[in-house]
């Protein structure tokens, strides 16, 4: 079924606000199962706006509205809506009530303006806000439906779950059910081809989104109940892992620091990290993550030589002999947090975040990184070519929370030096 999206608010035009509206009502139309072909914006203007339903109910099955449900002037979507589906308005009496009640219970005086958002289809249906004093509206004609959420994403998003979302549901007479493998150290052309035949079918779909760091492979199964659309799921994502192994590092909504946290935590082991050009970037990414505090043990950001060497113990001559930006100091930073922290895996980060500070031989986006274990460091170089300083530091963190997850699972560290820890 064809859908589509019309936001409304002079605002949107301007630039003033973001229309996260029309992002959060296209994924979930998506996941559930209509094909959404047109997103617009128009402004608190009625002629625009009578013109945009008019195209909107000829070209698609189902047209979502945002905004413009309010008591105000400029607040006309429900009266131009109405008019192209040919649904007179009428006053109910039982919603004013509510709008009323919505008042008092806040303590706030109501004006005689509110008495417009008592207004509501005589043919169509009322949505009810449990957020809001605005009701949304359902308007059908030749089969051809439009639904009206108030603008504020508070608003919409529950009226949008509790009201609509069943209605959508009943449309499509299937259960859609989609499902993410979140897949670390593959690129997203390199990864295409490995799975290519995966992605050219149709039920299940499965397409790749890049993402920073990462890229996320979506399943999504049509079926006629919850349980078969999970096996269809369950069974192309097998086919995926057979492909992929250990590329895949989660499921779900689960970030990296997530997946390394939680198996610390399995585990009872704990982590300490020293960071120069992240700044803190890897310690605030860890301890976002609830109940880090089991694993994490302490991050030391030294961000200037003479701190690398008075508390993690890079000696002076390999800091001039090599530079801060070099294997040797990535190693002598993990030893180094390792020693102090006494935690059982220890991470270093020394790297060129850029824009300045490069050179030929050290180009912007050099960053080594390292991992402990207290006997074994291994260290990892990387360039993140043309990038900017933000997706530098957090490619960084990225790869070494990616080696302690490998070193956690057993899994082998294939593009690291090596090199035991001597006793000095
Ligand atoms: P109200 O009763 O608050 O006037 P309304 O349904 O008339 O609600 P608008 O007046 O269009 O909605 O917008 C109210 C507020 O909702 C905006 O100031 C903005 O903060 C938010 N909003 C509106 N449209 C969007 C959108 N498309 N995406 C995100 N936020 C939005
Ligand atoms: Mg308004």
């Amino acid at each position: 079924m064809k859908a589509e999206i019309i936001a409304v608010g002079t605002e949107l035009l301007l630039g003033d606000i973001l229309n996260t509206n029309a992002q959060y009502l296209s994924r979930k139309l998506a996941d559930l199962g209509f094909t959404v072909h047109f997103q617009s914006v128009v402004g608190d203007n009625p002629q625009r706006l009578q013109q945009l339903a008019q195209q909107a109910k000829h070209r698609s099955d189902i047209v979502i509205y945002s905004g413009g449900l309010g008591p105000t002037a400029d607040d006309l979507t429900k009266e131009t809506v109405a008019a192209a589906y040919g649904d007179p308005m009428q006053f109910d009496a039982a919603q004013f009530e509510k709008i009323e009640q919505y008042f008092k219970a806040c303590n706030k005086p109501m004006s005689e303006n509110n008495r417009k958002q008592a207004m509501v289809p005589a043919n169509g249906k009322t949505l009810e806000n449990r957020n809001g004093t605005a009701p949304g509206a359902l308007f059908e004609q030749d089969g051809k439906i439009a639904i009206l959420l108030p603008g504020p994403p508070k608003e919409l998003v529950p009226m949008f779950e509790q009201e609509v979302q069943p209605i959508l549901q009943q449309m499509q007479n299937s259960v859609l059910v989609s499902r993410v493998l979140r897949v670390y150290g593959i690129g997203e052309s390199v990864l295409e081809g490995m799975v290519s035949h995966l992605l050219e079918r149709e039920n299940p779909t499965a397409a790749l989104y890049a993402k920073t760091s990462e890229v996320v492979i979506r399943i999504t199964a049509k079926a006629e109940n919850k349980q078969r659309a999970d096996q269809m799921c369950d069974e192309t994502a097998q086919e995926f892992y057979q492909i992929l192994g250990s590329s895949v590092y989660a499921e779900g909504e689960q970030p990296m620091e997530q997946t390394v946290v939680n198996l610390l935590a399995e585990q009872g082991k704990t982590v300490a990290t020293a960071e120069s050009c992240t700044g803190g970037l890897l310690s605030q990414r860890i301890t976002s993550v609830a109940g880090s505090s089991k694993v994490f043990e302490c991050g030391v950001c030294s961000y200037a030589n003479r701190i690398k060497q008075s508390i993690l113990g890079v000696p002076e001559d390999v800091l001039n002999l090599y530079g801060a930006v070099s294997s040797e100091t990535a190693y002598y930073m993990a030893k180094g947090c390792q020693a102090i922290s006494q935690a059982d895996f220890a991470v270093g980060i020394t790297g060129i975040a850029g824009p300045d500070g490069g050179s030929e031989e050290k180009p912007v986006g050099l960053v080594y990184v390292s991992v402990t274990d207290g006997t074994t460091v291994w260290i990892h170089r990387m360039v993140v070519a043309h990038r900017s300083r933000e997706i530098v530091r957090f490619s960084a963190t990225q790869k070494v929370l990616d080696m302690v997850r490998r070193l956690l699972l057993h899994l082998p560290l294939a593009d690291c030096e090596c090199r035991p820890i001597a006793d000095e």
